[in-house]
Parts: C-alpha cells; structure tokens; sequence
C-alpha cells in the first residue's frame, strides 16, 4: 500500500522536481510563448535567439518551477522554432535547470519537442477532441517519450464548461489512459478550463464554482492525478483594472489551491496577497467566484469603479494602532518587527500580572505564535520574521532583571534544538536565519556557532538534552563531516533527529551517505520555514508515524539515487583524454600579461565595489527569490524586498563612511602551459614554480562533445608557445565577525545576519571587479571592454575565473597551491581552515583562464583509473586522494 501512495508526479531538467502532496502550488513560467508574449513573438520571428533565451532565463529566475514553450503562430515554422530554441537551452544549465512544458496545438511541433528536450517534460495538451483513437495514439508516444501530459477537459462535442461535463470528460480520458494505454497515473495532469466570470451571461456564474468542485472531484476520485490551469483567464472581464484583476487571481488561487489544483499558470506581477485584498473587495470578489448573490456580478461591476488604483497604505492609520488593546499592540508590534514601543508595552504587561514570565508565556507568545502562522501559511516573509525575533529578544531582555529578581524558572520551551556549523566550515548565515526563525517558533536554541568538533557536538547535546541536532556547512568537506558526526552518533547510542542543511547539503547526498549511518531520523532541509514543520512533525509526541515515513521516504530516494547513477556510463581517463577539448594553437589568440608576478591591493575603498554588486544572490540568502531589479516591483516579495535593501543600504553605506571592512587582495598572473591534465605554472626565470591540478570528466559524452579539463584551456608544452594563467583571492571579510558579535550582544539577530549578507557580496563585487582591472589592465587582454554591471554579472567578458571547490574543479586542495604561489596568508592574512574553507568567511579565490574558449562546465564524477593518476600526480597516497575527492568519486 505504501508503495502506491508514493505514486508522485515527477519531472526534471536538470533537476528534479517532484511533486508531492506537501508540495507548494507549482509554478508554470508561461512568458517564452508566442501566443502569449508579443516581444517572445518578435525576438523569435526575427531569429533573435540569445534575447528570447534571456527571457526564458528571467522566468527560472522569478521563480517559475517549469518553462511553458510555445511557437503556434501562422508565420513561424513552429517544428523548426521549437527544436531550435529547445537545442539552445539544453546548452544553459541555468535554464535546463527546471522541466519544460512542451505546449502546441499541433501534434508534430510537441513529437519535435519530445525528440530533444532531455529530462522528463510534460506535454501540454492532449485531449478527446478528435476522438479516442488519435488521443491513445498521442498518449502512446508520449509514454514511449517518457513523459507527463496535460490533458484538456475536451472530447468530440467540444470544451467541457459544466461540472457534469468536466468530470465526465476527465473521467474518461482517465479510465483510457490508465487502462487502455497505461499511462501512469502519476504522470496525467488535468486542465478543466478556467473560463471568465462576472461576464453578465448567466451561463457563466458557476465558472469558478464549477472549476473549483471539478478540481476537488478529480483529486478525490482519479488517484495520483494532478490539477492544472491558467488563471488569469478567469478575470478577463476586468480587463483594465488591475486591482480587481489582482484580487480576483488571489481569490481564485486560493480556493482553487483548497479543493486541490496543483500547478497552473499564474503571473506572479498580477496578484495580490491574499489577506491583503481589503476585506470589503475580497468580499465582492468571492460573492462572484463562489456565485453566492444573484447580484454579485452587478455588485462587483459597481464596486470595481471605486477601487481603480486605490493607496496601499493611509499614513493616518499608521500610528492609530497605538490606540488599541495590550495584547493587540503588543502583538501588532511583533508582526510588523516594530521595537520603538516594546519596551513600554511589555512593561504595561508586566504591571498586570503577578510574575514578569507571564508576560513572555502570554502576551509575547500570543504574539509570536501569530508570527508563526503567518510565516508558516506563506502570509510573511523571513527578513520580517527576523525583524519580529529582534522585537520579541528585545523584550525578552527588558524583563529579564525582573525575572533574575524573582529567581523565576525560565519560560518552557516547545524543545531544545542544538544548532552548529560543522568543523572546518565558517558559513552561518543559514544556520542563523533557521535559528532565529526556530526561536521564534519557542524553540529554545543552543548555538554552537561555526568549525565546531564533533566530539564537542556530542558533549554539548547531550549535557544539554537537547531534543534535535541541526547541522550546517558550505562547502563539500562538511559533507564528510556531517556522514563522520552521524556515525559518531550511532556509536554514542544516541537517540535524537539530526537535521542537514547548507548550500552543499542535498536531499540525495542526505539520504545516501548520512541516514543509513544513524538509527533516528536524518532529514534534509534548506529553508526555514520547513524548519519549523520538521521540528513540530519529529517533536510531536506521537512521531512514530512520522518517522517512519521520513525513513522510508528516505530509503526510497536512496534506492532511485543509486540506480539512476548505476546507470551512467563513464569511459576511461584515456579515452577521456583523447576527447579533450580542442583547440587550435596556432590561430588562437594568446595576450602576453602587461604585467607579470604577483600584486596586492591592500585597502581598497569599499565604495569602488558598489556599482559591482550582484544583489540578486543577496534577496536570495534571506529567501526571497527573483531577479533585482525586478524583484522590488515584484507584487508578492516586491514590498518585503524593497524595505529588506533599505535596510541593507543603510548599513552597507554605514560600513563605507565608518570603514568598518576591509577590502584586500592579493593576485599573480603567470607564464604557463600545460602538460597532460597538469598546468605547470612558471616564474620570470622560466622555471616552475607550482602545478595546478585539473580533473578531466568522465561522463561518457554524446558524438561531438568533449570530456573537458581545465587544461585544456592553456596551451600544452609540447606546441612551444608560451601561455598564461592567473590565480587570485580577494577578501571583504575582516571586520565582519567583530560587528556580528556587536549586534548580536544588542539581540540584533537581522543586522548580524545583514552584515555577513553585505560582505558576502562586496567580496563578489570585488572578484568581479578585480577580474575586470585584470582584463582591462593587468593582464590586458582586453583592454577596450565595455560592460555594464548586467552583463558583467552575465559573464559576457572574454576568459572565466572558475574557483576551486566549484564544479569545474571541485577540488578543494587547489587552494594548497594558490595559497603557497601567493603567499596568500602572508600578504593578506586569509587563512584556509582544515576543511579549506576561507576564513574570513567573505572571500573568493580562483584562477584566471584568459582563453576567449574557455568556458565553465561541471566534472561530474570521475573513475578509480583517474583518482590513482591524481594521487600519483599530487604525491600522495590514494587514501589521501580518496578522502577529498570522495563526493565526485563513481566508483
Ligand atoms: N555574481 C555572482 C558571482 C559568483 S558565482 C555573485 O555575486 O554571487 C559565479 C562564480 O562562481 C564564477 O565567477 C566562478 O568563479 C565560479 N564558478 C561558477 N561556475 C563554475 C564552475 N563550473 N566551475 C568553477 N567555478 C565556477
């Protein structure tokens, strides 16, 4: 039985995305389709490729979880469009990343699409329009492609419209599917017509309710099926008044979401929050969509004229919430993450009651369980959270003295949960944010900090009795440190849940490498408000059941892993080697450096690096997802984020008047060439100074394509021509930790959390920038560039900075060998940890490849003949070698 139940939808690009019952609504990116987006349209008539890639690239980025492509259009050759643009995906990773959805009317343009997209697509659509025996056909060969399929609520008499017909119609396309064909349920995903409402015909008042009670009978009765649809459509009527538009999407959403739709096609400028619809239009809105007055349509119309672009927000009413009740206020304050009035309120608490902890265990956790929930339904966002914590530890602190008077205990906790960044890892801003954010949930939090021993985790969790462990690192050693600490675990006999999390960490590393060390539950998670899930599900007192699941859910996911990697072909580093990228010595071109040696900058002005700054990345670390600048219009984060850079370019400008960072960097360029895999590395003299190391992929590749190595960007020694290569790093971290801990000692979690954030990215921009003056000057290959920060961030330039640790190189030993050519640590006191993490955390250091072929690409994994090549090549032993190169090891 179980089995069954784990009948999920699953689908991939690069990755995978499967859908589960806990799955959030998932989001289809609809903007690269011609019938859809008249600038799709042109930039595709007009062949302008690269730009409707940068469209596409823009939907991965905001956020879409699968990429619609459409090419119907009359003056298009709809075969050769949807293959050509296909072709050109598979070669972005960035964009292969999420599953297509292959979407045409026409049968042979969605059988093209098939033969080239890679990963599992789905289909978009089939449908009983042209009878049975065309509908199993196409479902066939869908099977046979290995793909999902939309199916449209249609059949031979036309569009479903009533709820009779929509199940009548899906029914059937089911039971043929599934018994005729079959075609795994799983993979069948329903469109019952989303059709417009308060249109003024009377045949359209039960459009919404009809799709709605449609969406629950189909999830009800056509096991493992999925629901699907296009939401704007239902608002059509209003076209022009966007408020209204923007609630009534929020408003079919979320009933449509209730009674069981999965997926759909939402633009996500085009919706408001759902509790913020005020109450008076959401009232109108749902009297139409849930068809629940005569006069709804009639009412709706009048009403729209009064709300055609309405003020968010009235400044009167700012401060009127002063005038309500304590546990209002106090909990108003709470929400919004105000502190100017906790102080007073909590003392106002304190008077009433008879010990000052009452106050905590009532009024303020009255308040934060409202956080929670808000947070937990998606109604708030983290930085606010954060900003809540600081209000709520605030608070905290000011009734602290009373409470030490009274020799009170402390207030229960919901559970105890210890928190560490594993040894050898210096990261923490994830762990903080899942800290706070667990604080917030009650959870009393023992904060072990960063590069802790296991053995020091052991003491501490169980002098402590803590309830759960939370591991997190960055960077691929820690995941070595977390499968040692699980074992460690199992020796002790110790019986609490671990959880994992940290950029590195993945649900199928977790699954393969750590669970089957340790008896109690191991679960991954990268966010924080599935944090807060996770917790309350292991700590609940009957668990067991929830246990068992995420064990076998775990042990599944292993089993799938394994298989899926058992069957991958790798050649060997021979073969390999033979297959090397190739290029042509004689013609390429190849700049002497203007400058060779090494150079240091010392104490760079921060405020260089500004026009340099990728903030994307940084909405990112506080999960807020898009692109900037976009994201700050964005309807649903765009308020979140334009007040989270607020704050940011208040202490980022404060850092720069008040020199509170430093920037430094130390970087070499050099003759060299290469030999085999190796690049020798040469001084002035000629002689060799270092030999960088390179890995060469394995994967068996298709005809044509090459098993690349970084090498094979640097001319071989054999050919006689001298080339070149760089090495850098770069740091903006000193300073940072001293500040965290000032604002931590204040209870400021959000501002010790922002500061790592802001370093984090002025030691990017100052890569970028330091890679550029390298280019333009030092190097001088280019010396005319022209890019603005966009298309830096792009990487349009000429030569790439791949750094160790990274794909294209993911051993981090590299580093050694930067390290000891620079002096690195001398000259500007960044040191590696015995993980070779950087500390200060906020550095960046890589090579520079100035060959205009050069590219980045990922090692994949390599073969046992490769691993006893580097440890002869390295000159050590092959348990040496096996130890750092374990997570790309094959075999
Ligand atoms: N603008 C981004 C830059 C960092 S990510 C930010 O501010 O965060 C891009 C960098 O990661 C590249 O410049 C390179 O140093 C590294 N990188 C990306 N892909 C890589 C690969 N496949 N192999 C090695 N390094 C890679």
């Amino acid at each position: 039985m179980r089995k069954e139940e784990q009948r999920y939808l699953k689908l991939s690009g690069l990755e995978p995305l499967i859908v589960t019952p806990e799955s959030n609504f998932i989001n289809v990116g609809e903007r690269t389709n011609v019938t859809g987006s008249r600038r799709f349209l042109r930039l595709i008539k007009e062949e302008k490729y690269p730009e409707a890639l940068a469209v596409a690239r823009d939907q991965v980025e905001g956020g879409a979880q699968i990429l619609d492509v459409n090419m119907d259009e009359g003056m298009l050759d709809g075969v050769h469009a949807m293959v050509t643009f296909l072709n050109l995906i598979a070669s972005e990773p960035d964009i292969a990343r999420i599953p297509l959805m292959i979407d045409s009317s026409k049968w042979e343009i969605i059988e093209a699409g098939l033969q080239v997209a890679q990963g599992k697509c789905v289909v978009n659509s089939i449908s009983l329009k042209e009878g049975e025996e065309n509908f199993i056909h196409q479902a066939k060969l869908i099977k046979r492609y290995g793909a999902a399929t939309i199916v449209m609520a249609f059949d031979e008499k036309g569009q479903a419209d009533t709820y009779e017909r929509r199940i009548e119609i899906c029914e059937r396309s089911y039971r043929i599917l599934v018994d005729k064909v079959k075609f795994p349920p799983e993979d069948i995903i329903f469109d019952p017509n989303i059709f417009p409402v308060a249109t003024g015909m009377e045949e359209h008042r039960k459009n919404a309710v009809d799709f709605f009670n449609a969406t629950k009978w189909i999830r009800t009765n056509l096991p493992y099926a999925s629901v699907s649809g296009g939401v704007s459509n239902v608002s059509f009527s209003f076209r022009g008044n966007n408020t209204v538009r923007e609630a009534m999407h929020s408003a079919f959403l979320y009933h449509a979401i209730q009674h069981g739709m999965n997926m759909g096609i939402v633009n996500p400028t085009m919706l408001e929050v759902y509790d913020d619809i005020p109450k008076d239009l959401l009232e109108h809105v749902e009297d139409v969509l849930l068809d629940r007055r005569d006069d709804a349509t009639e009412r709706l119309l009048e009403f729209a004229e009064t709300v055609k672009g309405i003020k968010k927000e009235d400044p009167e009413k700012q401060q009127a919430w002063r005038e309500n009740e304590l546990q209002d206020r106090i909990t108003h304050s709470l929400v919004k993450g105000i502190d100017a009035f906790i102080e007073e309120d909590v003392e106002e608490a304190r008077q009433q009651v008879e010990k000052p902890i009452q106050v905590i265990e009532g009024n303020l956790m009255a308040g934060m369980n409202v956080v929670g929930d808000l947070f937990g339904s998606g109604k708030m966002f983290l930085p606010q959270v954060v900003k809540s914590a600081r209000v709520m530890k605030k608070a905290v602190a000011y009734l602290q003295p009373y409470i030490e008077e009274l020799k009170d205990s402390s207030a229960s906790s919901a559970g105890k949960i210890l928190m560490a960044t594993v040894k050898g890892d210096v990261h923490d801003i994830g762990k903080n944010i899942v800290s706070v954010v667990l604080g917030c949930n009650n959870y009393e939090i023992v904060d072990l900090g960063v590069m802790v021993p296991p053995e020091k985790i052991i003491e501490v969790a169980k002098k402590e009795q803590v309830d759960v462990i939370g591991l997190s690192g960055l960077i691929t050693p820690s995941l070595d440190e977390m499968v040692y600490l699980a074992n460690e675990m199992e020796k002790e006999a110790m019986d609490i849940p671990l959880l994992i999390g940290g950029a590195t960490t993945s649900k199928a590393h977790t699954a393969v490498k750590i669970a089957p060390k340790y008896g109690n539950s191991v679960v991954h998670v990268n966010d924080a408000s599935r944090a807060v899930t996770v917790v309350g599900d292991l700590l609940q007192e009957n668990n067991k059941i929830y246990k068992e699941q995420i064990r076998n859910e775990y042990d599944k996911f292993r089993d799938q892993f394994l298989n899926r990697t058992k069957q991958k072909t790798y050649i060997s580093l021979e073969e390999a080697q033979q297959n090397k990228f190739k290029i042509d010595w004689n013609t390429t071109e190849i700049e002497k450096p203007k400058v060779l040696g090494i150079r240091e900058i010392e104490n760079l002005d921060l405020k260089v690096l500004l026009d340099y700054i990728d903030w994307s990345p940084f909405f990112r670390s506080w999960d807020l997802h898009g692109k900037y600048p976009e994201i700050l219009e964005d309807i649903v984060v765009g308020e979140q984020a334009t007040e989270l850079f607020k704050d940011a370019k208040i202490l980022l400008q404060k850092v720069i008047d008040e020199k509170l960072l430093k920037a430094k960097a130390v970087f070499g360029l050099f003759p060299a060439n290469s030999v085999g895999d190796d690049i020798e590395v040469y001084n002035l003299k000629g002689k060799k100074e270092a030999t960088f190391i390179t890995l060469r992929q394995q994967l068996k590749k298709k005809e044509g394509v090459a098993n690349i190595a970084l090498s094979d960007f640097i001319a071989p020694k054999t050919t006689g021509i001298e080339d070149y290569i760089g090495c850098f790093c770069v740091s903006t971290g000193f300073g940072t930790q001293e500040l965290a801990t000032e604002y931590e000692k204040n209870n400021d979690d959000y501002n010790s959390i922002m500061i790592k954030a802001l370093a984090d990215r002025l030691a990017e921009a100052f890569a970028e920038y330091l890679h550029k003056e390298v280019r333009m000057k030092h190097w001088g290959y280019a010396i005319n560039e022209n890019f603005t920060n966009e298309e830096l961030i792009k990487e349009n330039y000429k030569g790439i900075r791949p750094a160790p640790g990274y794909p294209a190189c993911p051993d981090h030993l590299e580093k050694h060998t930067i390290w000891d050519l620079l002096k690195v640590e001398e000259n500007i006191g960044v040191k590696l940890t015995e993980s070779l993490a950087m500390w200060p955390a906020a550095s960046v250091s890589g090579y520079y490849l100035g060959n205009p072929e050069a590219k980045y690409f990922g090692l994949g994994k390599i073969k046992k003949d490769q691993l006893q090549d580097y440890s002869k090549r390295r000159g050590c032993s092959d348990e040496h070698a096996r130890k750092w190169l374990n997570p790309i090891l094959a075999d």
